[in-house]
């Protein structure tokens, strides 16, 4: 008998049971008192009830596979999908939530860490919680202020804030029932990721590694917000007790990997855990995924050239004490924000003696191999590349990677494959154990590393210690961020992780597509950048079905079943880490749009309504000024303070301002008292007077403006 095939005769047993020693004794045991009334979510459920009519958490199921049991919707019926509803998530930022459906309500999240709650059936509003976030909060997050959902539990649903908050809010009502602010928020720390709720402790990590912040695990009470424990992924700088679960870990087998000086010790070292974490049931431990260092330039960060633990890696803590049990580095020495926190899917594989199944722990992260660890133990099975590379030749029998030298840049650009944005990001990974397939939304994005000669840390904005201006013109024509585009490139593999390869790839028009949901229809679904919504053959990767969603559909697809019918949906808009920093003009692509949560059924006969957004009209606001040798200071200027959120060659997506279409950009006052004084604040945009000199910002008002006149200066130049 498997461990779910006990829980779904015995749980209710034990429950039934245990509710009655609670009134008998009086005892608070919140984990395992018997859920009832409204969103009556606890472990036993989600053990046994989500990859079904419900979508319970984050990944679909604790193993994280976004593979539903439902077949309503299959290869026969797929080509009859319509929309049954639409709803408007009144944003145009980075969407990025995958619904959480339980009891008939969807429970879905926008930008700025807003939730939702929805009739899943109709999509009618229930009620909708504003964490009401200072805007200024913005430019700490990296990739746009995105959330990717929340968790249910106990009549409650949980979201991590942007600012670094944990809500608790009422379930039926939205009312806040306790929040906790669990970082520090003098520091750049940012919530992005979905809470997961695993025996009455809700369990979050962060972002900002950057920016410069040091990264953690923490699992609060469900009930109360109290914190119960937390694992620090770095060491703090002294290599000192925390008094926290991951002391012993460092003693262990951290301590030793990092130096005693470098930028790690004052920017916190980077590791933050800002999507995976996932609940082994069956070995009750949690497994997360850290990400890259802090600064990403090993050079700065750590002199020494340490490994530089638990920076990209897999981690496993105990579920009740957060005592440290193993974990995997895949990138040791990251010196290119190779994160390891991309989606982690738990799984039983014929990997055992003669065939027999072994529980594995399965991960495509950023550094572009496809690992498979035991999941007891975390002994590494397997490593291949799942697309071309030039940093690594391949792994070692211990699953170290063969680096290529020229991958430790120096001050020369080397053009790098994967990059920053890696060959896999957050977009979630399926995995049918009906096919045996995972599903990798797989991309080509390079990265031309280099050392940032200048570098220093500072306490606003990224601090990674590379040059993002080594090897750009200084003046860009159109025609150079269409090299670069086409340079891009994004599919669908269908991974076999047994026989270590690809059985089918599937190639897109652009990078950055969405994240896979795979069901016992054998079908995989995926949202494109390109605003179309696909349906493959699970088996083949043959193309079965396609449906505009106007917009980017990035996220995660869901799927569940209300009064008989099957619903899949997915929650589209356009924004995050692509857009803000290397969409090189995509908004012609995708219009810029508003976010939606858009769901389909069999016969759905809805329509999608256009964004309403006006389109920007693209021409210069100002005169051209400055010498070619004040513009190639702007372009300097502008690739290290602007690009990441306003796109390299000063060339935008949609999602924030292009400023060469800015009339704030044609006027020098305006320009200064955005820049400088900080007259936008409000907005995201923060007063850059710490970093910059009036006279530097107006170098980049001079570049901008020769960017905007190298585009043509006509309507349609991108
Ligand atoms: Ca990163």
């Amino acid at each position: 008998m498997n461990i779910s095939t006990w829980r779904s005769w015995a749980a209710p047993a034990l429950l039934a049971g245990s509710a009655l020693l609670l009134a008998a004794c009086g005892d608070r045991q919140p984990q395992i008192a018997e859920p009832e009334g409204f969103a009556a979510v606890d472990t036993a459920r989600i053990s046994t009830a989500s990859g079904g009519d419900e979508w319970l958490t984050y990944g679909g199921t604790y193993d994280e596979q976004r593979h539903s049991k439902l077949a309503l919707i299959n290869k026969d019926n797929v080509n009859q999908l319509g929309v049954a509803w639409t709803y408007d998530l009144a944003t145009n930022r980075g969407v990025e939530s995958t619904p959480i459906v339980v009891d008939g309500t969807m429970y879905v999240t926008s930008a700025w860490s807003v939730v939702y709650a929805l009739d899943a059936k109709t999509g009618a509003e229930k009620w909708v919680y504003d964490p009401e976030v200072d805007k200024a909060v913005g430019v700490k997050a990296c990739c746009d202020v995105v959330n990717r959902g929340v968790a249910v539990y106990d009549g409650k649903v949980y979201v991590g804030v942007i600012d670094g908050r944990l809500e608790a809010l009422n379930a039926e009502t939205g009312e806040k029932v306790w929040s906790t602010v669990t970082v520090d928020q003098s520091k750049p720390y940012t919530i992005t990721g979905a809470p997961r709720a695993v025996n009455g402790k809700i369990l979050i990590g962060n972002g900002g590694a950057e920016l410069g912040v040091r990264g953690y695990l923490s699992a609060y009470d469900s009930s109360s917000g109290d914190l119960v424990w937390r694992f620090y992924t770095v060491p703090n700088p002294l290599k000192q007790p925390d008094g926290a679960a991951s002391d012993d870990a460092f003693v262990k087998v951290g301590n030793v990997t990092w130096g005693d000086e470098g930028a790690w010790t004052t920017d916190g070292g980077g590791g933050t855990v800002w999507d995976s974490i996932v609940y082994d049931e069956v070995n009750d431990q949690i497994i997360f995924g850290v990400g890259n260092g802090s600064p990403w330039n090993r050079t700065f960060r750590d002199p020494s050239g340490g490994d530089n633990l638990f920076l990209s890696s897999i981690v496993a803590v105990d579920a009740t004490t957060g005592a440290y049990k193993w974990h995997f580095q895949t990138t040791p020495g990251d010196n290119w924000d190779y994160t390891a926190t991309q989606t982690i899917i738990l799984a039983d594989l014929p990997l055992g003696e003669n065939g027999a199944a072994r529980r594995v722990a399965m991960q495509a992260p950023k550094n572009g191999f496809f690992y498979v660890l035991d999941a007891a133990t975390g002994q590494f099975l397997s490593g291949d590349a799942f697309g071309p590379m030039n940093w690594a030749t391949g792994l070692d029998e211990n699953g170290r990677p063969i680096e290529n030298p020229e991958a430790r840049y120096g001050k020369a650009p080397f053009q790098q494959l994967p990059g920053p944005l890696g060959a896999h990001n957050w977009q979630p990974m399926a995995f049918s154990p009906d096919t045996g397939l995972a599903y990798i939304p797989a991309q080509e994005i390079p990265q031309a590393y280099a050392e940032d000669p200048r570098f220093t840390s500072r306490p606003t904005g990224w601090n990674t210690g590379i040059d993002f201006s080594a090897g750009v013109p200084p003046i860009a024509p159109p025609e150079v961020a269409k090299m670069l585009r086409s340079t891009l490139k994004g599919r669908l593999i269908g991974w076999d992780p047994v026989a270590r390869a690809a059985r089918w790839s599937v190639e897109h028009e652009n990078a950055w597509n969405g994240g896979v949901l795979s069901t016992a229809g054998g079908l995989v679904f995926q949202g494109k950048l390109n605003g179309d919504f696909v349906a493959y053959n699970a088996e083949t990767g043959e193309k079965l079905w396609s449906h505009p969603l106007k917009a980017g559909g990035a996220s995660g697809p869901g799927t569940y079943m209300i009064d008989g019918e099957q619903y899949v949906t997915i929650t589209t808009g356009w924004g995050s880490a692509f857009a803000l920093a290397a969409g090189f003009g995509y908004d012609d692509k995708v219009a810029s749009s508003v976010g939606k949560v858009v769901t389909f059924k069999i016969g759905g006969t809805q329509e999608i309504a256009d964004s309403g957004l006006t389109p920007i009209e693209k021409t210069p606001k100002g005169e051209a000024f400055g010498s070619a040798a004040l513009i190639e200071q702007g372009s300097v200027h502008f690739a290290r303070n602007c690009a990441v959120c306003h796109g390299p060659l000063a060339v935008s997506s949609g999602v924030l301002p292009d400023l060469r279409w800015s009339a704030i950009a044609g006027n020098k006052d305006a320009w200064k008292g955005v820049v400088i004084d900080g007259n936008l604040a409000a907005n995201g945009m923060v007063s850059f007077a710490d970093y910059l000199t009036p006279d530097e910002a107006e170098a980049i008002r001079a570049y901008v403006l020769a960017q905007a006149y190298a585009a043509g200066n006509q309507s349609g130049g991108q």
